[in-house]
């Protein structure tokens, strides 16, 4: 029996630090959405207890440091299951690029070996095994558009932004969020992006005040040591996205853009910048 599961990236609308916890994570504040941009997972059941995972993309790793695999040691170690499992990732998302690819193959990994299994494994359980894995992957769960508190773990619901255009566009440098929250400083922060007023732009469904609002307190840390990233940030606002902000802790920086007859100037205009420009839309 084979299994098969989208894992769509997700990108913040806005993103505020608090301040650092003492168990060492940070507290923040996240809106985020997913986008049509996924990666695709086929799972397969093996009759022998093992896990493995491939992939087309030759730079992401197949051991234990895959958070997919780290999905079905926890599955299995929870349920007790004797199978093995193989799970193919058909990588489509660009990696470490503040667009949580990783957790999101680690969330459609749990709901395919849910189903694979028929395991029924209730809702609140399922965020539990996620959060054991990565921050983002309860979100990576749900899905939709959701206010994340805590560490990232917490999630509120919210209304899904209206129907739009989404231009990705990753410059060719690795940006580890290890690294920016750690070069982050709380205090130097000028403006903190409203969680309140783009939760209200979301359910008025203004596409122009989600605009508006757009927020993200570490585009400082990564655009001051990655000038590509402002730079690439600039362009997409002169070539008119209508709004435009970093993805997590970067170096993906994305447009919202409403009218399609748009989106192809935005997306060749940047393809002269970098490589990994992508067109898609907004989930809602
Ligand atoms: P986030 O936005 O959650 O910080 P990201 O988009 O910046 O995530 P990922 O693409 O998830 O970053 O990759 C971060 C690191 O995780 C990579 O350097 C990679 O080595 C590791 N990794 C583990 N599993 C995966 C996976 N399935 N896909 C991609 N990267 C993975």
């Amino acid at each position: 029996m084979k299994i098969y599961e989208k894992a769509p990236a997700k990108i913040n609308l806005m993103l505020d630090v608090l301040h650092k916890r003492p168990d060492g994570y940070h507290e923040v504040e996240m809106i985020m959405t997913m986008v049509d941009l996924a990666d695709r997972l086929t799972i397969t059941e093996l009759s022998r207890d093992t896990i493995q995972i491939s992939s087309q993309a030759g730079y992401i790793p197949l051991d234990e440091k895959n958070l997919a695999f780290q999905a079905a040691q926890k599955i299995k170690a929870k349920y007790n299951i004797k199978q093995g499992v193989h799970i193919h990732i058909d990588k489509q998302i660009p990696v470490a690029a503040g667009l949580a690819g990783g957790s999101s193959d680690a969330a459609a990994a749990l709901r395919g070996l849910n189903r694979l299994w028929n395991l029924q494994i209730p809702h609140e359980d399922m965020m539990e095994l996620g959060a054991s894995i990565g921050s983002d992957v309860p979100f990576c769960i749900t899905g939709g558009t959701a206010l994340a508190t805590g560490r990232g773990e917490l999630l509120t619901p919210l209304t899904s932004p209206p129907d739009c255009w989404v231009v990705l566009a990753k410059p060719p440098i690795n940006v580890s969020t290890a690294d920016v929250y750690g070069r982050f400083r709380a205090d130097k922060i000028a403006k903190h992006p409203s969680a309140l007023e783009m939760q209200k732009a979301l359910e008025n469904k203004s596409f122009d005040e989600i605009c508006h609002q757009l927020g993200n307190v570490l585009e400082d840390v990564t655009l001051t040591h990655y000038p590509q990233v402002q730079q690439l940030k600039q362009a997409m606002i002169q070539l008119g996205a209508d709004g435009v902000l970093m993805s997590g802790s970067g170096p993906t920086v994305f447009g919202l853009i409403s009218r399609e007859s748009k989106v192809a100037r935005v997306y060749n205009g940047l393809r002269g910048f970098c490589k990994e420009v992508y067109a898609v839309r907004i989930l809602t």
